[in-house]
């Protein structure tokens, strides 16, 4: 009842982004809206940064080379992408995969905290400064990585974006290190 209740309300919220034409520039470029993946009713949500090149021509969230790692870290806790929610602050791709602006993260934020707001989740975990920034404003991801922080009773567990570990073998480990750590908080 409720995952195919709250899967209605995305689904609302999607097209709401579509007609209410959130960052149209945006959205000229891209190929299409990349609104997010995985189970409705999930106890963790993952959000990062802004589609890539693959997630902009499949319409899914994390399927290019972060998307790869994300779920072999994920195996690492004994889960599958089928049992998080995965989402993006901003939901069409930056054109050559620039850092999304703060307009178009602004654009965007109030459509990515309802969908967080449909699903209820336990726990928030945010991939990279850019999503932090989104939540946990004014920390170093540098100094606060791995260091759950509840606010209105979610959890917030900031993470490095995967995309910063795939070829540093030290941000790896710490991403692994990092990751470890979310089994305890669900
Ligand atoms: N990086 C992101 O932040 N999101 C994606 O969906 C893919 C790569």
């Amino acid at each position: 009842m409720t995952t195919s209740n709250n899967q209605k309300l995305l689904d609302e919220l999607k097209a709401s982004i579509i007609t209410d034409k959130v960052c149209p520039e945006l959205a000229k470029e891209a190929t299409q809206l990349v609104f997010g993946d995985g189970s409705p009713s999930s106890r963790i949500v993952f959000v990062g940064e802004a589609p890539g090149k693959k997630e902009d021509e499949t319409g899914l969230p994390f399927v290019g080379a972060s998307g790869k790692l994300l779920n072999e870290l994920l195996s690492k806790i004994g889960m599958l992408r089928e049992d998080i929610y995965i989402t993006n602050i901003v939901k069409y791709r930056p054109p050559e995969n620039r850092d999304p602006s703060k307009e178009e993260k602004t654009a965007f934020l109030p459509y990515l905290k309802k969908q967080i707001d449909i699903i209820r989740p336990k726990i928030v975990i945010t991939l990279g400064r850019h999503s932090m920034d989104c939540f946990l404003s004014k920390r170093k991801i540098s100094e606060v990585h791995g260091q759950p922080e509840v606010v209105d009773g979610i959890t917030y567990l900031p993470l490095y974006h995967p995309a910063a570990a795939l070829y540093n073998g030290s941000m790896r480990q710490t991403l692994i290190d990092d990751f470890l750590k979310i089994p305890e908080l669900i």
